[in-house]
């Protein structure tokens, strides 16, 4: 078996009956975009991307435009073009509302309900399950770092780069499984895991500004997150190295550390994450609607 995180613990009661309950919800037909072009509109907006949950979308529209999203008032770049991260339990239906000028556009978009797998690991150590106080406050902490880390705007379109793999190996755990440790039902997993040996290099998936290095969360381990720009962060966790700094800009492919076991793990992986501002995306969607161009 290969190794995984075990970093959800059972700290995060709140979304573990959102995630059961995800787990039970029949799956939908794909509900593909509703979204489409038509003369009714005051201007031109576009929208590509995996329409799914977890996915990410690039939209753009009239330049000097805003656009909301659900809680977000979006950044949009000066020409207009802006992300959108649709999270693990986002609705089969949202809006996008656009104002230009005096225009106001509700452009409604479909989006696919997907099935997420449930893990149990039994048989761990009760205190990886259940962290004791002084454990789970410094948990807290982390978490509010990664918290503001992840609120941050950038406003350079690093994401042009396309992203990619950051390392060789097999998949050894998907974006979006619920978990059950120990009979007790955690937070989903929020990224990828992918099978890499201690010291395999860990490369950044896209252009960016290194926004977080941290060598010693208590679930993630030694951790990097990247910034992208207009919203969009790259998470790399449980790393035996850390090779870059806060502050320093990478390119695509450079290397930032190494896979490695640090936090709570069964073994050595590379865990990449992904996400757009709160909301957790799966690697694998941005990998698929946003490859690496041809350099
Ligand atoms: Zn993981």
């Amino acid at each position: 078996m290969y190794s995984i995180c075990l970093w959800l613990v059972g700290a995060y009661l709140k979304e573990m009956t959102a995630s059961l309950r995800t787990t039970l919800v029949r799956i939908s037909a794909l509900l593909l975009l509703l979204f489409s072009s038509s003369s009714a509109f005051a201007f031109d907006v576009t929208v590509n991307g995996r329409l799914e949950q977890g996915g990410v979308v690039i939209g753009k529209a009239p330049a000097g435009s805003t656009v909301q999203f659900r809680k977000h008032n979006v950044p949009v770049a000066e020409d207009g073009r802006f992300i959108l991260g649709l999270d693990r339990d986002a609705p089969a239906v949202a809006e996008i509302i656009i104002r230009s000028g005096k225009e106001i556009e509700t452009r409604t978009i479909g989006i696919s309900k997907r099935a997420w797998d449930q893990e149990r690991i039994d048989e761990l150590p009760q205190n990886l399950v259940t962290p004791d106080p002084k454990t789970a406050k410094q948990i807290a902490e982390d978490s509010e770092l990664l918290r503001k880390a992840r609120a941050r705007l950038e406003k350079q379109a690093f994401y042009a780069s396309g992203f990619i793999r950051p390392a060789a190996g097999p998949i050894s755990a998907k974006f979006g499984n619920s978990r059950v440790l120990n009979g007790e039902p955690t937070a989903f997993h929020a990224g990828l895991d992918i099978g890499a040996n201690e010291g395999t290099p860990a490369r950044a998936s896209a252009d960016g500004v290194v926004v977080l290095t941290k060598p010693d969360m208590v679930l993630s381990g030694q951790t990097v997150m990247i910034d992208h720009g207009y919203g969009l962060k790259s998470t790399y966790i449980h790393l035996s190295k850390i090779g870059v700094t806060e502050g320093q800009q990478v390119k695509q492919g450079d290397v930032i550390g190494a896979a490695g076991a640090t936090g709570r793990v069964t073994g050595a992986h590379l865990h990449f994450g992904l996400s757009w501002f709160d909301e957790r995306l799966d690697p694998e969607t941005i990998l698929a609607a946003m490859p690496a161009a041809k350099r």
